[in-house]
């Protein structure tokens, strides 16, 4: 069965009392029989108040991102082993902001899910093509090379802590939405691509999230296609009654 997810990317937004009060409203305004599963991934610095704060709720943590290595001289870098200690087992890894501003490679996040798995985190790990790859009709292949230099060495049985995340860059905090066709058309796309290289039980089972200017009023349609399995949100994860209205779109 894939498990629908509704994901709060917060980015670099809400210091620790903003957070504490939106996680507060969540709390309250989430229906507790939701069958989604529901995400919320605040800065590090707020993650083991926020573990905290959802300990008898049904809200899971997740980090932005962390670093590939166990530990040592990298100075302002987290570990997986840091956000295991605290109760932190999700990890948002490849977003396209990491991949644009701090110029992180597809061999280098392929290293990242490597270290996530190997400390039993779920990865959710984000992908997506370029506006310039849409126009010149090379999205596809973008896509599946993302999809092949970070994932496809993994052998089967990490499939089972893997989310795929596709969110093309021209939609993401541009108000810009692909629409449910595009989306669904990607997804179905994505999910051929897993099935060819590792087969039908992980490719019917793996979820993949869409994301890029999801807001209360597309959410339900793009949920409703086939291959969407629910959505990775950034803006308007930051308004709880945007949020919950989103989660319960699914
Ligand atoms: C994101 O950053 O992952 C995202 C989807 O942002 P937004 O919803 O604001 O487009």
């Amino acid at each position: 069965m894939r498990q629908k997810i509704v994901a709060g990317n917060w980015k670099m937004n809400k210091n620790s009392e903003e957070t504490e009060d939106l996680i507060n409203e969540l709390i309250d305004k989430l229906p507790t029989d939701l069958e989604t599963t529901v995400i919320i991934a605040p800065t590090f610095v707020n993650l083991a108040s926020a573990v905290d704060h959802t300990e008898f709720t049904h809200i899971r943590v997740a980090a932005q991102n962390m670093h590939q290595a166990e530990g040592g001289a990298f100075t302002g870098e987290i570990s997986a082993d840091m956000l295991k200690s605290i109760g932190v087992d999700i990890v948002i890894i490849g977003h396209s902001e990491r991949r644009a501003y701090f110029h992180e490679t597809d061999a280098l996040l392929a290293n990242k899910v490597e270290t996530a798995l190997k400390h039993d985190m779920t990865v959710i790990f984000c992908f997506g093509e370029e506006l310039k790859d849409r126009s010149t009709k090379s999205h596809f292949n973008i896509v599946e090379n993302q999809l092949r230099d970070g994932l496809f060495n993994l052998p089967e049985s990490a499939w089972a802590n893997i989310v795929l995340a596709y969110e093309p860059v021209w939609a993401i905090g541009t108000g810009e939405t692909a629409t449910p066709e595009q989306a669904q058309e990607m997804h179905e796309f994505i999910r051929e691509i897993v099935r060819k290289q590792y087969g039908s039980t992980i490719a019917d089972t793996v979820s993949i999230l869409y994301g890029g200017s999801v807001k209360p009023d597309n959410a339900r349609e793009i949920f409703s296609k086939p291959d969407v399995d629910g959505g990775l949100i950034g803006g308007a994860a930051l308004k709880a009654d945007d949020f919950v209205a989103i989660a319960e779109a699914i």
